[in-house]
């Protein structure tokens, strides 16, 4: 993690003002090695054309304009582009910096990979033979597991990420124990599949074997990570974003309220940008500080304030937690985490 005091500072000045996009995903490429069960990208003609660097880095300066705090970046495989490392450099002068692997890419991108605050590294199961189902890839655990381990050794913020389905939500508590025993932090994701539509950028693929159809179990689990969050630290989603996934389950509601576009907003590989992948283009990057206060952008963020169309988790828990109040109860709920993450950097890092 590579927090300066001048990137504090310029980061709560951020996180700390209200009526700003403070969350950013930046799908950087649509190209991928895996051919995982629950993504429709490699099911999409990939295509190599892709932003440049250096339009890469106007972007980032123009989403640094209108007050982005948090980038996290994924594709496809974000580890696929050549300049990735230039890329994470600068990102990570700025914002917190999270980027994503599928497990392939990281023991050949370690250098790289230590200009990020986060990496999460993909894994489903303990269960090699399912995870490698799952991935479409064999060697996919133990390529996982391998990179965990490595980037853990070296001092890089490294986490799990799991998407939670049907396929292995009967594990997930073990796999939650298994992991934060051994002080790696999990971030969670939950099967989720893109409708018919114009959308920025092709996510989730409708697949019923791993639709979640024991609700009961999904709130139970919701309910068990609440409690383990009391004795453990590692387990990176908030109770309130768990309290909203148990109501989803149980009942169907929706306790919250969308804020793409307010809160959040997603770029695509060709830098443009939507409200969520979902949803279609609006604009290119490097425009948004001249038209974020504009009235087309207010017709669209009440369009998305209606719409239920989505379950992504990073949507609800962006949209849950918004402005200033948000922030701060993800920093309470998230504290311990904080603490014990300062406190492995210093162990690996300093203390020899
Ligand atoms: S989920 Fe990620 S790793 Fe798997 S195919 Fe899609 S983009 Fe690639
Ligand atoms: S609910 Fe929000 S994030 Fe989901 S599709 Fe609608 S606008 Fe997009």
């Amino acid at each position: 993690m590579r927090i300066s005091s001048k990137k504090a500072l310029s980061l709560a000045r951020r996180f700390l003002t209200s009526n700003k996009p403070h969350h950013v995903q930046w799908f950087l490429t649509n190209r991928c090695n895996y051919r995982c069960r629950s993504c429709g990208v490699w099911r999409e003609k990939q295509k190599s054309v892709e932003v440049s660097v250096e339009e890469v880095k106007a972007g980032l300066d123009a989403l640094k304009k209108i007050g982005v705090a948090e980038i996290v970046f994924s594709g496809g495989n974000p580890l696929l582009r050549e300049d990735i490392d230039e890329i994470l450099t600068y990102a990570s002068q700025y914002f917190i910096t999270t980027i994503y692997d599928n497990g392939s890419m990281a023991l050949n991108k370690i250098d790289a990979l230590r200009n990020a605050d986060f990496v999460a590294i993909s894994l489903d199961t303990l269960d090699e033979k399912k995870n490698d189902y799952m991935r479409g890839v064999k060697g996919a655990w133990k390529k996982s597991m391998e990179a965990i381990e490595k980037l853990y050794e070296e001092g890089i913020s490294v986490g799990v990420a799991p998407t939670i389905s049907q396929l292995n939500i009967y594990e997930m508590e073990n796999f939650t124990r298994n992991f934060t025993e051994k002080g790696v932090p999990i971030w969670y994701a939950l099967y989720s599949h893109d409708d018919i539509g114009g959308s920025l950028f092709t996510i989730g693929e409708k697949n019923d074997e791993l639709e979640i159809i024991d609700k009961k179990a999904m709130a139970k689990f919701c309910d068990t990570l609440m409690n383990m969050k009391k004795r453990r630290s590692g387990i990176f989603i908030t109770d309130k974003t768990l309290m909203a996934l148990k109501q989803l389950f149980l009942t169907g509601e929706r306790v919250w309220k969308c804020r793409a576009l307010q809160n959040f907003l997603m770029v695509n590989h060709l830098g443009q940008v939507s409200g969520c992948h979902l949803h279609e283009p609006i604009a290119k990057v490097a425009e948004l500080p001249k038209i974020w206060d504009s009235k087309r952008f207010d017709v669209l963020r009440a369009k998305y304030s209606a719409c239920e169309r989505c379950t992504y988790v990073c949507y609800l828990f962006y949209s849950i937690h918004s402005g200033i109040a948000g922030n701060l109860a993800i920093v309470r709920d998230q504290f311990k985490n904080a603490k014990s993450l300062i406190s492995r950097i210093y162990e690996t890092r300093y203390a020899h």
